[in-house]
């Protein structure tokens, strides 16, 4: 089904062409036309689906039809909130280059924390079609009157659920506050908890609802497998797994910086292309370890959940749960990274004994029931405690949606540390011609 038969005008099947895009997506295919019409919609779709395209191509064409009018200084026609800087990055990348070839040209606008509010308002001048923003950033900026949000006449939440995780529910009411009663909603969101429905039945009017199968859940394509595996071994099995399957990219989740920063010092020392990527790093630094990741540099990224949110790299044929995540839409967000825009990918869990009752409890959430693998050489000498304890008693702070205490965060770091501590690998040459080491 060609881009131009859902009611997108040919300069846009042509973007949607020149961007590489074959064909629609499934969630492209069901969310443009209602997009196109005006409507509402609620769309339950996962990283990795096509979905930043499936609002962007229309929005950008009902802004060039002028139908909400022309910006007027400091004003904003569509307002994309995102949950952290790399998505906003990556989908104010994705507008930019599919408005680049149309014919009035679209002024996209990318705002976050962290970095100097300064060039951002400079941006903001005379206003813009679009803005990509997280919450915190972009009350920032009404409150330093660099922009207003009163014109807005398309709002898109992108990644809902991970707003909602990651505590920015307040800042939301207050940007919604600051909209125009009339308007579009774009709600997205890869899982639909009881807090994000409420959020979405709050904001969206008669909206046309967007599911695909197993949107909820774990996509077709992705192979789940879960190891069973003493703590203090997987770095060793991590070794093994990469080198036998020849995986060229590994997304490896620990549960802290500091983790991440040993596995990822271990298995460079062994030989394999490893960095760390985590919130410590500096903006500059991830970027470069991004980019050097998608360009085959590194084989290995070893990240935490936080960092790695957003991350959109194209055919990341593998992801390994060395740490388990907090909760089951974490899980499902983790495993999102792999077999993305249709390719296959796997998504491997290391299972300890701790764990298992946490596991087990994802499983549950997921409705899905993993065999524990024994892989030969790396079989477990502990044994799983028998009863199971409650939810929250776990060490990574329970599976709960709460955000971990301070308490759960020394906690995971010096059972990551402990863990990591008893480890060794037997290599310590760095690769030959590996890039130099992000510290920065
Ligand atoms: P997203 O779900 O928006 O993060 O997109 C995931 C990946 O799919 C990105 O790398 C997109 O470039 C790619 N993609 C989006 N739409 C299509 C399409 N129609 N055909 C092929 N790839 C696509």
């Amino acid at each position: 089904m060609p881009f131009a038969s859902l009611g997108l005008s040919p300069a846009l099947a042509h973007a949607a062409a020149q961007a590489g895009f074959a064909e629609p997506t499934p969630i492209q295919a069901a969310a443009i036309p209602p997009i196109l019409a005006g409507a509402d919609v609620r769309g339950a779709a996962q990283t990795g689906s096509g979905k930043t395209a499936a609002f962007a191509l229309p929005l950008l064409q009902l802004l060039q039809a002028g139908a909400t009018g022309a910006r007027g200084p400091r004003q904003v026609r569509a307002l994309v909130l995102v949950p952290t800087r790399e998505l906003a990055a990556q989908v104010g990348e994705v507008i930019r280059s599919l408005a680049q070839h149309l014919q009035q040209p679209v002024k996209v606008a990318v705002v976050f924390g962290g970095v100097s509010i300064n060039p951002q308002m400079m941006g903001l001048r005379g206003g813009a079609d679009v803005v990509v923003a997280t919450p915190g950033r972009l009350l920032d900026l009404v409150e330093h009157n660099a922009l207003r949000l009163s014109a807005v006449a398309h709002l898109v939440l992108d990644e809902a659920d991970r707003l909602l995780d990651l505590g920015f529910a307040e800042e939301l009411q207050r940007v919604l506050a600051l909209l125009p009663a009339r308007r579009q909603n774009l709600f997205f969101s890869a899982t639909f908890a009881a807090d994000v429905q409420a959020l979405a039945d709050s904001l969206l009017s008669q909206p046309v609802t967007v599911e695909l199968p197993h949107a909820s859940g774990s996509e077709p394509a992705i192979e789940q497998r879960a190891i069973a595996v003493d703590a203090s071994r997987r770095t060793q099995l991590l070794r093994h797994l990469v080198t036998e399957h020849g995986w060229p990219r590994v997304l490896v989740f620990v549960a802290t910086q500091y983790a991440a920063e040993h596995v990822a010092e271990k298995l460079y020392q062994a030989g394999i292309y490893a960095s760390p990527f985590h919130g410590g790093l500096s903006q500059g630094a991830r970027k470069q370890v991004l980019q050097e990741f998608k360009d085959e540099r590194w084989q290995v990224v070893v990240t935490t959940d936080l960092a790695a949110r957003g991350i959109d790299i194209a055919q990341l044929p593998a992801v390994v749960n060395y740490d388990l995540p907090r909760s089951a839409v974490d899980y499902v967000h983790r495993i999102g990274r792999t077999g993305r825009a249709g390719h296959s990918g796997v998504a491997v869990s290391f299972v300890t004994a701790d764990a298992e009752a946490h596991f087990r409890l994802i499983e549950k959430r997921q409705n899905l029931t993993l065999p524990r693998e024994h892989v030969a050489g790396f079989e477990p000498r502990q044994q799983a405690a028998a009863p199971v304890p409650a939810a929250g008693k776990q060490g990574s702070g329970g599976i709960k949606g709460k955000r971990p205490s301070k308490k759960d965060k020394l906690r995971a770091a010096a059972a990551a540390a402990t863990a990591a501590g008893t480890e060794s690998l037997s290599a310590t040459a760095a690769p030959a011609g590996a890039p130099p080491r992000t510290r920065t």
